[in-house]
């Protein structure tokens, strides 16, 4: 059973207590990391450059799709700003290589991908909904409801070091949550656009049945109820190469205290 209110204003996240697609996916990388991150409330003192080329990226194309402003206008603009603002980058990226990269993307996406998309239906919409089988809120931000080939469309745009394999698609359980908040979609489309020198921008069609939505429900509810019962280990892999809490885990204070800040 499930009731939804679609709100207009952002939800204070941090504030209010749900459930959301990346909180699970959190979870569901490392428990450790989702219990310094949610209940810790650790931050990285400098962020991650790439996620936050990804946002910038995001607030483009959603300006461009309430607005029609270039989105690579937008993109420069605030990635400009950032000029003076320490980022964490990784071996292979800079400022500058980012620039390139995404002003790139951008106007092959303007030029190229955007005339295959016709009347927007919504734009970063908040979802919280009511799920019988959850004790909190389920929110979803779902990027662009828009048609596409002659069908209602739900879209979900990715910046990614490389294309996406029809397999990580197809289970990708980002969209099957956000089909939750939008059943009535006609099928799912992921673009990615990837991090190449030369800009390359793919479409990946997919969609999701009322089983694949019940078994994501499912394993929420697993996830949700380890939270509620405080089940935390530390989930060890290459993924904690990236992970801001590493230092943490090495037991290096020094570090930690140097690199990472307690949020209110
Ligand atoms: S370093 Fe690894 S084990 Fe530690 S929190 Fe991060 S992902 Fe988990």
């Amino acid at each position: 059973m499930m009731a939804a209110t679609d709100r207009n204003k952002p939800l204070n996240a941090e504030a209010t207590p749900h459930l959301s697609y990346s909180r699970l996916q959190k979870y569901l990388t490392c428990p450790e990391q989702y219990r310094l991150y949610y209940i810790e409330k650790l931050r990285a003192m400098v962020e991650n450059a790439s996620l936050v080329f990804g946002s910038v990226m995001h607030l483009a194309l959603a300006e461009y799709f309430r607005r029609q402003i270039d989105p690579a206008r937008t993109f420069l603009q605030d990635w400009d700003a950032l000029n003076d603002v320490q980022l964490r980058f990784s071996q292979k990226e800079s400022w500058q290589k980012l620039r390139d990269i995404g002003q790139g993307l951008l106007e092959k996406f303007l030029r190229d991908e955007a005339p295959k998309i016709g009347q927007v239906f919504s734009v970063e919409r908040i979802f919280e909904l009511g799920v019988s089988n959850l004790n909190l809120p389920f929110v979803s931000v779902i990027d662009l409801v828009a048609e596409m080939d002659g069908k209602r469309t739900l879209i979900e745009f990715k910046t990614a070091a490389s294309d996406f394999e029809d397999y990580e698609v197809d289970l990708l359980d980002q969209v099957t949550a956000y089909k939750l908040a939008e059943p009535d979609v006609q099928q799912i489309a992921v673009c990615v656009l990837v991090k190449t020198k030369a800009p390359k921008i793919r479409w990946h069609r997919t969609d999701r049945t009322p089983d694949d939505v019940v078994e994501y429900l499912e394993k929420a509810e697993t996830v949700a109820h380890q939270i509620e019962q405080s089940v935390f280990y530390k989930r060890i892999g290459k993924w904690c190469r990236q992970c801001e809490f590493l230092p943490v885990c090495l037991g290096d204070k020094g570090k930690a205290r140097d690199t990472l800040v307690r949020i209110a």
